[in-house]
């Protein structure tokens, strides 16, 4: 039977540090399916669309990678879709808590499920999207951070913002 995982995330936008845990993440699995979440109570920057056209653009390389969005919960999505495999990233210690209280509460709603970890390398650990967000915002250099196709993304938004 294939291994299908799906990698859950806002991806606001989607960076390097993420594209890490997706290059690894698919030598694991048969298929790596990134989930766009709506995320609305982050407010993101871009629009569900715009942020699921830059995941596109990124990993066009990934034979086995897909992107989909993520409308309702993430635990009915992969019952729906017979998926138990969730795939999340580790930076600091500041992630664990949050990562744990998410993993255990999933597990709760459906035993099925693994939530598998992959930490971070040392050139992302302090790479959020956030933190390339507040580069952007300034007109600062994120070409180390992001792909390009999101660096222009990012030009384009703050650009029409008037900054
Ligand atoms: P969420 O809103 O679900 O936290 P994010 O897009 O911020 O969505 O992150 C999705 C996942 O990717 C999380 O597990 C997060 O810890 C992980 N992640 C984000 N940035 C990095 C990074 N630089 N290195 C490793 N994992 C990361």
């Amino acid at each position: 039977m294939k291994r299908i995982a799906v990698y859950p995330g806002t991806f606001d936008p989607i960076t390097n540090g993420h594209l890490d845990i997706i290059a690894r993440g698919r030598e694991i699995f048969d298929e790596l399916i990134i989930l766009v979440a709506k995320g609305e109570n982050k407010h993101p920057l871009f629009t569900m669309n715009e942020r699921i056209e830059m995941v596109k653009c990124a990993i066009k390389q990934f034979n086995n990678v897909s992107v989909s969005p993520l409308e309702g919960l993430l635990v009915s999505f992969l019952k729906e879709n017979n998926i138990k495999f969730v795939l999340r990233g580790l930076r600091a210690v500041s992630d664990f808590d949050y990562e744990l209280q998410l993993a255990f509460t999933n597990k709760n709603l459906y035993s099925d499920l693994e939530t598998v970890f992959i930490m971070s390398s040392n050139n992302y650990i302090f790479l959020s999207s956030s933190v390339v967000r507040e580069i952007a915002y300034f007109n600062g250099d994120v070409s180390k951070f992001v792909p390009s196709c999101v660096e222009e993304a990012l030009k384009r938004r703050f650009k029409k913002s008037g900054r």
